[in-house]
């Protein structure tokens, strides 16, 4: 393998750092030259020091840039994400910034680089049919990420132009997936941190426990693979082995399988089309017994719902949906509202914003303005907690 050049854009986080160790053990097939992050200013240096890239960005500037990061080419403030990669000429850019703060990067990452990996699913969630059109029209691969679509993109390989019957999720239930519904309203950031089977970022995990997560993912694979909403089936599998599976017109149904470590999609994605030979805890079937499967329960995990209600609304409901939860998640994390607060808050939002045609990425940034004003104006009218 020739070694590519990668931007890894969110590089401090749960998919960046797990992306930058299939870079360390693969030296020859990768240079990570662009790194990025908000403000973990330390983190994103340590990560300079061992990986050397030659341009990094960090939003919010720090006091100053130790000495022996200098003669990297530093970028600070808004903007310095997409900055920094254009700046890189990066081969390839894995998009691993939380939340629609993402959508920017992947918008130009289809300008400037040969291929997209996508993590940052709310990019797709908010502006998806602009980047798809975009993605087509400039003809740049953009290689899921997440797990699912990971693991849908792999059985599709197998499609030989045969059409799909339907696009199987299956979603672990989060850490709240056997709590009562009145319990589960009470629910603490402690608890709902606590995800049995995958370790990630904070707010995919709270996505997760609301189950918000499957319902983003819902939208995200109708996007990627062009799928109604109605072939799309929700199916709750709690050990995660099966990260996703596709049926096919002869009843035939290909499934994905792999123990639950994100170093799996991203280095599938990273390789693409080589497969990166990777020590993987191996399957062991004998040990795992027995695999479970339940439909999805929508009274007690309500979000799933609406996140399919607004993507059947179409236009700017789902950057409604997506808008209003980052900020419930937010005050979530921050301990400023209870858990079962999240579904209210996003709820109130689809029914009070109306829905507009999305036809620009400003008609984005106006729609999620209007969800965030919404959802905030709710978490300020009352006196949480
Ligand atoms: P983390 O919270 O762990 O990391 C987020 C990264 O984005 C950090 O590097 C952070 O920098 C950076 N960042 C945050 N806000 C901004 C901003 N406004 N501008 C620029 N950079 C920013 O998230 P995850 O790694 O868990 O998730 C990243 C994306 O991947 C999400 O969209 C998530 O849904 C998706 N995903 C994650 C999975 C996982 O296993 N973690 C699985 C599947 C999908 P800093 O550290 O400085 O704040
Ligand atoms: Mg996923």
């Amino acid at each position: 393998m020739k070694t590519r050049t990668i931007a890894i854009l969110g590089a401090t986080g749960s998919i960046g750092t797990q992306a930058l160790d299939i870079v360390r053990r693969y030296p020859e097939a990768f240079k990570a030259d662009c790194l990025t992050a908000c403000g973990s200013a330390e983190k994103l240096f340590e990560l300079c020091r061992a990986f050397r890239p030659g341009v990094a960005a960090l939003v919010k500037e720090p006091e100053e840039i130790p000495e022996d990061l200098r003669s990297i080419q530093w970028f600070f403030g808004p903007d310095s994400t997409v900055r920094a990669l254009v700046a890189s000429k990066c081969q390839d850019a894995l998009c691993a910034i939380v939340g629609i703060a993402g959508l920017d990067a992947v918008w130009h990452a289809l300008d400037v680089c040969e291929r997209v990996l996508l993590a940052n699913k709310e990019a797709l969630v908010t502006g998806g049919d602009l980047v798809m059109a975009k993605a087509a029209a400039t003809g740049k691969p953009l290689l899921p990420v997440d797990s699912e679509h990971s693991a849908i993109f792999q059985c599709l390989q197998a499609r030989q132009g045969n059409p799909v019957k339907k696009l199987l999720l299956t979603c672990s239930g989060g850490a709240l997936r056997n709590w009562k519904k009145e319990d589960i309203y009470h629910a603490t950031v402690r608890d709902v941190l606590a995800h049995p089977t995958w370790n990630m970022g904070g707010k995919i995990t709270v996505d997760c426990a609301s189950m918000v997560n499957k319902g983003l993912e819902v939208i995200e694979a109708h996007h990627l693979f062009d799928m109604p909403a109605e072939r799309i089936e929700v199916v709750v599998h709690p050990q995660s082995v099966i990260h996703s599976m596709v049926e096919f017109e002869d009843g035939a149904v290909l499934a994905q399988l792999g123990m639950p470590d994100m170093r799996g999609p991203i280095g599938y994605a990273m390789g693409f089309p080589h497969r990166l030979p990777y020590e993987a805890k191996p399957l062991d079937f004998a040990a795992l017994g027995h695999l479970d499967f339940a439909a999805p329960d929508h009274d007690r995990f309500p979000c799933l719902g609406m996140a399919i209600e607004a993507l059947k609304a179409g236009g700017s409901a789902p950057v409604v949906l997506n808008g209003a939860n980052e900020v419930a998640v937010g005050a979530f994390l921050r301990e400023q509202i209870p858990f079962g607060r999240i579904p209210e808050i996003i709820r109130s939002a689809l029914d009070s914003v109306p829905v507009r045609a999305i036809s620009s990425i400003s008609d984005v940034y106006e729609a999620d303005r209007r969800a965030r004003e919404c959802a905030e104006k709710q978490l300020g009218m009352r006196n949480e907690k």
